[in-house]
């Protein structure tokens, strides 16, 4: 059996207590549009591929002190990889890397309400 890194399986406190935070800090991240837990049922649900980001932002936050400010305007101009100078072999086994050209709907398995003709998000995307 292969574990499917992009779906989301754990719920906030097991993503919370397996990444050794309080869930809070991951309630101000998604606040901060740094990350897009799947929601079912008013709960929040986490991938593997979510917990390696977060993973990646907290050292980005805490070691390399940027700011969550930093770390959003960055993100703007350079995806994750290229922000934490990810190694080759560090991408390869990065779901978030080898699941990079999907789309924010496929990833987090969402059952977005909104129509991509009104997404930010979508449209952003396809005037680039
Ligand atoms: S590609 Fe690199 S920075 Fe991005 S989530 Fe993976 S390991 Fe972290």
């Amino acid at each position: 059996m292969q574990l499917d890194e992009s779906l989301p399986t754990y719920p906030m406190g097991a993503a919370a207590h397996m990444l050794g935070v309080h869930p809070r800090t991951l309630r101000i991240y998604e606040a901060e549009g740094l990350i897009n837990p799947c929601r079912r049922g008013g709960k929040r649900f986490f991938s593997h591929a979510d917990l390696i980001w977060i993973e990646c932002l907290r050292s980005l936050i805490h070691d390399e002190n940027i700011s969550i400010e930093g770390v959003k305007r960055l993100l703007q101009y350079v995806p994750c990889w290229k922000l934490k100078n990810c190694s080759r072999d560090e991408r390869i086994n990065c779901p978030r890397f080898r699941h990079r050209g999907k789309k924010c709907w496929e990833f987090s398995q969402k059952n977005c309400e909104k129509s991509c003709d009104n997404c930010e998000i979508y449209t952003e995307k396809n005037e680039t």
